[in-house]
């Protein structure tokens, strides 16, 4: 918002003096050059302020962080007390080791001169320095559920002081299997706390799981035009499985792009595209890295610092791993595989599009994929774009539907080969073999048909030859195939069934999931008063979601939240 003054130069109208804020907040608001709340700021601060729970539907973007996290150092400074040791006043809980280092830095910023002190606790990092600020005595408490879990389970943390409790990207922790510990962390709270619930979207389970830990709770949610970012360009790429590698490989030599991020479905097939990858452009200094929940802690944080500072062009994730990726950048993100939840698309695509900048999301569909692609689309209200001047593009219609493993022929003319069944066929008549769009340019000539000594790229790679069996070798084990052909027993499985996933498994049924479970409230209504009683089973979902507000100062963008 600005107002021209009376030189008739537009200065910014600052806004955030409605809310009585302490005044070291306002100036740590200023320097941050924030001169307008946002529309979820404008709606929770008062309720926070207030000492309602709070359930708030915002996503990453939206400046969500500031709207729990002013209020809450704001009442810690009225009537400042010092902490007692072990005891946090404030609990904030996030999925991931990124996130709560984010809100961290946050919360450190906005607090420069008042006396909050606030400690981050996260997986990866070592005990002995917690232990000690645990000790000693901190205002804010910032964790992620597990490692918060060891230090209550050895006195370090002890919550019985505890007045206000976050739960942010409740989604997200629903998805990544933390429910149960958040039950567990909510039990050691005094009875008499406010809980503060934020999650991207509103489903099934979150509400539930809002029914659970949310008392009289006020509902808060951001107004979106669409469900993804309008910064993001979407296209989609009909490709045979079979050339799908090929297809990645013209794709990072062709397009503009800065960074790349390629989603894989699971931790062996993430692994595989990057072998094959660096197959393909070795003797080049494309850089590609793979990062999954199967490699360690210390692992995942440097190819993360890689791929941060540009020294890693194209990284393969899965979708768990994923999510602890803020970096800024991503000019394009690639699904080479479709993912299964069609909401993880949305939080697959919204890594690039980021702070203003455009990005662009390519998707690749192979015939298996259609079911997937019309939710993704029913989802994000959006039809794709389907690019059809890439060379391994065909028209996805006139390929069988596949149903329980059989390929029926879509409607059009028979098939000339089936003149073989018939007696006096004319050889001479056999129809031409398929042939492949030709290069638009010999920049778009593949890697390894210019390389000098191809040898090993040649082997794996070549489109033409090699990559039905490369593909079949690879994906032929696809877990999503088998659910969605309904065959399993058809493909030969590779994977280790346990393993196939980062999706944590097992503990997901145990706490919600009854049907007859009404939420506490319905979205946009004042929920109803009463508690539920406890939940017997639980579900999961997820989505991430960016788009909706834009309202980035530059100060802002290099800002903590930023710095990642
Ligand atoms: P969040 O949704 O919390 O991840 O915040 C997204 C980004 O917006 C962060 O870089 C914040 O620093 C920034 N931000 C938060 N509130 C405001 C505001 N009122 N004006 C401008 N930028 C903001």
């Amino acid at each position: 918002m600005t107002l021209e003054n009376a030189q008739g130069v537009d200065t910014p109208v600052f806004d955030f003096d409605k809310f009585g804020f302490d005044k070291a907040i306002i100036k740590s608001i200023k320097n941050e050059s924030f001169s307008t709340p946002t529309p979820i700021q404008d709606l929770a601060i008062p309720y926070v302020m207030g000492g309602s729970d709070l359930m708030g539907i915002a996503q990453t973007g939206s400046g969500k962080t500031a709207a729990f996290s002013l209020p809450i150092i704001n009442k810690l400074i009225d009537d400042y007390q010092k902490p007692a040791s072990h005891k946090p006043k404030v609990l904030i809980l996030a999925p991931t080791r990124e996130l709560v280092m984010q809100i961290g830095k946050f919360i450190e910023i906005m607090s420069r001169g008042t006396p909050i002190k606030n400690l981050v606790v996260a997986g990866g990092q070592s005990y002995q320095p917690q232990i000690r600020k645990l000790k000693y005595g901190v205002d804010i408490l910032i964790s992620t559920p597990g490692r918060l879990i060891d230090h209550m389970g050895s006195g370090n943390v002890k919550l019985g002081d505890c007045q206000t409790f976050i739960l942010d990207e409740a989604d997200r922790m629903l998805d990544m299997g933390f429910i149960d510990d958040v039950i567990e962390v909510r039990k050691s709270l005094p009875e008499d706390h406010q809980t503060i619930m934020f999650s991207a979207t509103m489903n099934e389970k979150v509400r539930k799981l809002s029914a659970e830990l949310l008392k009289e709770p006020e509902y808060v949610e951001q107004e979106r035009k669409t469900v993804v970012a309008d910064t993001i360009s979407h296209r989609l790429m009909n490709v045979r499985r079979k050339d799908k590698l090929a297809l990645l490989i013209s794709l990072l030599q062709d397009e503009a792009i800065d960074k790349a991020l390629v989603f894989a479905r699971t931790k062996l097939g993430a692994d595989k595209l990057c072998d094959e990858l660096k197959a393909a452009f070795e003797g080049t200094d494309m850089r590609i890295d793979a990062i999954h929940g199967d490699k360690k802690q210390r692992t995942r944080e440097k190819i993360l610092l890689n791929y941060r500072k540009g020294r890693t062009k194209v990284l393969v994730a899965t979708d768990v791993a994923a999510r602890g990726i803020d970096v800024e950048g991503i000019s394009h993100v690639i699904n080479y595989e479709l993912p299964i939840e069609a909401e993880n698309y949305i939080h697959r695509v919204g890594r690039t599009g980021r702070a203003g900048v455009r990005g662009l999301a390519i998707s690749f569909c192979d015939p298996s994929d259609v079911r997937l692609l019309r939710d993704i689309e029913k989802l994000i209200k959006l039809p794709i774009e389907v690019d059809e001047e890439q060379r391994f593009h065909f028209d996805i219609s006139d390929v069988s539907d596949f149903k329980k493993g059989k390929r029926t022929r879509a409607k059009g003319p028979r098939s000339p080969k089936s003149t073989s069944r018939r007696p006096g066929r004319d050889f001479s008549a056999r129809p031409e073999k398929r042939k492949e769009k030709p290069y638009k340019s010999e920049s778009q000539r593949p890697v390894w048909e210019k390389n000098e000594k191809p040898a090993r790229a040649k082997k794996a790679y070549d489109p033409l030859q090699d990559s039905y069996q490369l593909g079949a070798a690879v994906f032929g084990d696809d877990p999503v195939l088998k659910k969605l052909h309904g065959k399993a027993g058809k493909i030969k499985p590779a994977i280790p069934k346990a393993k196939k996933t980062d999706e944590p498994k097992g503990k997901r049924e145990k706490l919600y999931g009854k049907k007859s479970e009404k939420p506490a409230f319905k979205e946009r209504e004042k929920p109803a008063a009463k508690r539920r009683e406890k939940p017997k089973d639980r579900t999961s979902g997820t989505q991430k979601q960016t788009g909706g507000f834009s309202r980035f100062s530059p100060k802002g963008k290099s800002s903590a939240r930023r710095s990642g």
